[in-house]
């Protein structure tokens, strides 16, 4: 909104209260912009000795003395907040909970290490008059697998993560149904982030005797072919989860799928990859880890580890730093392209691998069930017009608001 002339600025009224209530120290601010926007006023209302203005993060940096922190710490200060405030929200949310109607909150049952997720009854996203929707809070656990018994371990068991990613030709149709493209449209391929986490599974398996690596992969018939791409390089033996009609913009149902596996196997070590190159939801490995009670060190350039009950991992931050932790064994890597060279898997490796075993498994059939959100329709816009909308969020949000309002109708 712009200033009207003549008057004072909101920001000068703010600092002028701020004033009048006593003497102050310190006028607190939660946003960077209100920062410089009520240092001006300060100074314009002639009130600059009278205190200063700090954003509540610089308050926040000093209460946790972040000054003294060395990189080593964060893991375990960001665990504590995250901690602390799932706590707080939790319990806020059921008090909220309890006060409406239908829903009800479930309590979280067996390990900590469940997730507790919002879910809504589904039965309202196909059906044509939406039933009133019910919400209730589960924890998240991880999938069955009914009848699956891994094998007896020899030595350390790795899992790798590897995804069957499409890749979409420049021409497709919406399948029948309209949840999805048709898969002839599909090009499929080993995800490029899963080859640098298979890698690294084999140079570290490589370094101890009577190790093994195995692969898992959740998807359809058709993804037998990444697993057994995976085992041409040196996999030993490949599991199938059978995906049903499962979505896959739904990282924490395939976290689920994924975490049952490794409740299954039993590894020292799951590597995946940052992200699958065709959803990017960068979310899988991380939620896999929290739903099994593994550490999780994610978006990592670097592994070491000597079969101890700690693993020295390397991690790509912002802007190029890196950051070496030590994470407790077991965990789950999430692994950055680029940090190896994934190896080639020669004529004579393919064969090889025909012979590898690969074993197909079907969760209970509740477990494909979407947890996070469910595609309801998909559409090709009928108009194929851009417009580029500019200016500040207010206006933009306008037209986009009146572009709804003229192309679809209705009234808020
Ligand atoms: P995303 O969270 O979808 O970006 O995927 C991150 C990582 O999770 C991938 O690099 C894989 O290691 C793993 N992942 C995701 N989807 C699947 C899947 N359908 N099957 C096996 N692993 C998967």
């Amino acid at each position: 909104m712009a200033d009207p002339p003549g008057k004072k600025k909101p920001s000068e009224l703010r600092v002028e209260e701020a004033a009048s209530i006593g003497p102050i120290d310190v006028f607190v601010t939660c946003c960077p912009k209100d920062l410089t926007m009520f240092e001006d006023a300060r100074k314009t209302a002639g009130l600059e000795q009278a205190f200063v203005v700090e954003d509540i993060a610089e308050l926040v940096a000093c209460a946790v003395e972040l000054g003294t922190l060395t990189l080593h710490d964060v893991p375990s200060l960001v665990e504590r907040i995250s901690a602390t405030v799932v706590e707080r929200i939790g319990a806020q949310l059921e008090e909220k909970l309890k006060g409406i109607g239908e829903l009800r909150a479930v309590p979280a049952s067996g390990s900590g290490a469940a997730l507790p997720v919002a879910e809504t009854a589904r039965a309202a996203s196909h059906a044509t008059a939406a039933p009133p929707q019910t919400w209730r809070i589960r924890p998240l656990t991880p999938a069955i697998f009914p009848g699956y018994v891994a094998p007896a371990k020899n030595g350390r068991r790795f899992l790798v993560a590897v995804k069957h990613v499409a890749k979409l030709s420049d021409d497709f149709r919406v399948a029948d149904g309209a949840r999805d493209i048709a898969s002839d449209y599909f090009d499929y391929q080993l995800n490029e982030f899963d080859d640098v986490a298979l890698e690294q599974a084999l140079r570290t398996a490589e370094s101890f005797r009577d190790s093994e690596v195995v692969v898992v992969t959740v998807g359809s018939a058709g993804a037998e072919d990444t697993l057994r791409k995976a085992l041409a390089k040196g996999a030993h033996r490949g599991l199938r989860i059978e995906s049903g009609t499962l979505g896959f913009a739904d990282p924490l149902a395939v976290a689920r799928l994924l975490a049952g596996i490794v409740v299954a196997e039993q590894p020292e070590l799951v590597f995946c990859g940052v992200q699958s190159s065709d959803q990017a939801n960068a979310a899988t490995g991380s939620a896999l880890a929290r739903l099994v009670g593994y550490a999780c060190a994610a978006v990592a350039v670097a592994t070491e580890w000597d079969g101890g009950g700690v693993m020295c991992v390397t991690r790509e931050l912002e802007g190029g730093l890196r950051h070496e932790i030590n994470v407790p064994v077991p965990a789950v890597i999430t692994m950055q392209a680029g940090a190896n060279i994934p190896r080639y898997a020669t004529m004579r490796m393919q064969k090889d691998a025909k012979t590898k075993p690969v074993v197909d498994v079907t969760p209970e059939a509740a477990d494909l069930a979407p947890v996070g959100g469910d595609v309801g329709a998909i559409a090709l816009p009928s108009v194929k017009r851009a417009t580029i909308l500019a200016g500040n969020p207010d206006d933009t949000a306008r037209e986009v608001l009146n572009l709804v309002r003229k192309h679809i109708g209705g009234h808020s």
